[in-house]
């Protein structure tokens, strides 16, 4: 990763862990911990289910857990007849930080739009938190040559027309749809290749300030075993877990790989 950019390890734990398992999740990573600190030069998010939000806010704010609290979604209106949604204000008032914005299960499940992620991300901006947006190909674009393209399409749709100092401050997650729990990552050099990529597009829409600061994630099947040679490519600024963000060995595995 680059020299100056804190490196963030993001636990995307899905539609898993009620809020009991949710509690028992936090505080078992809090006593990992405790013991061994996050590493210098990295940060940790965690993005529970909005039913264990707050049980996972006072646990963390309770005993300092040197985590950040993350959200899997939000609605981009500010309040209105919209049900079952959940607004980017309601998640500031819960003290979260991150907010992911079109992970591609909701853009294949949840029908969202490019559109859609950049209101969303709107809205998670306007509300002082930082946006993950994820971008990624399908494995049919990856071999019909268009990654790149689908990629940066993508990125523009949710950058571009922002503030240089805006732009910066945000995190785009690289997660191939083909890499996302299949057990088959994407090798460091791809995931190089396009998070250098991104950063380049982040530089044409916003300027090279912001390509200096914005944070390039990569996710898709990330281990304790792969994690290491992921963090240590330059363009790769940290990585987006799921499946194995769900077991707290497993994680601080990886937040504290390659030290
Ligand atoms: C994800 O949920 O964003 C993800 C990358 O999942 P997994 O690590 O299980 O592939």
């Amino acid at each position: 990763m680059g020299d100056d950019r804190i490196t963030l390890v993001s636990g995307n734990w899905k539609m898993h862990e009620n809020h009991f398992e949710a509690l028992k999740l936090v505080q078992e990573l809090a006593a990992l911990l405790r013991a061994s600190g996050v590493p210098e030069g990295r940060e940790v998010s965690i993005h529970p289910t909005f039913t264990s939000l707050r049980t996972v806010q006072t646990a963390v704010e309770t005993d300092h857990v040197p985590v950040a609290l993350g959200a899997q979604t939000c609605h981009y209106e500010v309040r209105g007849a919209f049900t079952g949604e959940v607004s980017a204000e309601m998640l500031a008032k819960l003290n979260v930080a991150y907010v992911l914005a079109g992970h591609s299960e909701r853009r294949l499940y949840c029908g969202e739009t490019d559109e859609i992620v950049r209101r969303k991300v709107d809205a998670i901006l306007a509300n002082g938190m930082r946006a993950i947006v994820c971008v990624g190909e399908s494995a049919e674009q990856r071999s019909s040559g268009e990654a790149m393209s689908v990629v940066t399409a993508q990125v523009a749709s949710a950058v571009g027309g922002r503030d240089a100092e805006v732009a910066g401050a945000m995190v785009i997650a690289y997660e191939p749809l083909w890499a996302i729990g299949s057990g088959q990552s994407a090798t460091v050099a791809d995931a190089q290749e396009m998070c250098a990529a991104i950063r380049e597009e982040v530089g044409r829409l916003a300027g090279a300030g912001a390509a200096a600061t914005v944070r390039v994630q990569y996710g898709g099947s990330v281990t304790p075993d792969t994690a290491g040679a992921l963090l240590e490519a330059p363009d790769v600024d940290g990585v987006l877990v799921g499946g194995a963000s769900l077991d707290a060995e497993r994680f601080m595995g990886i937040v504290r790989a390659g030290q």
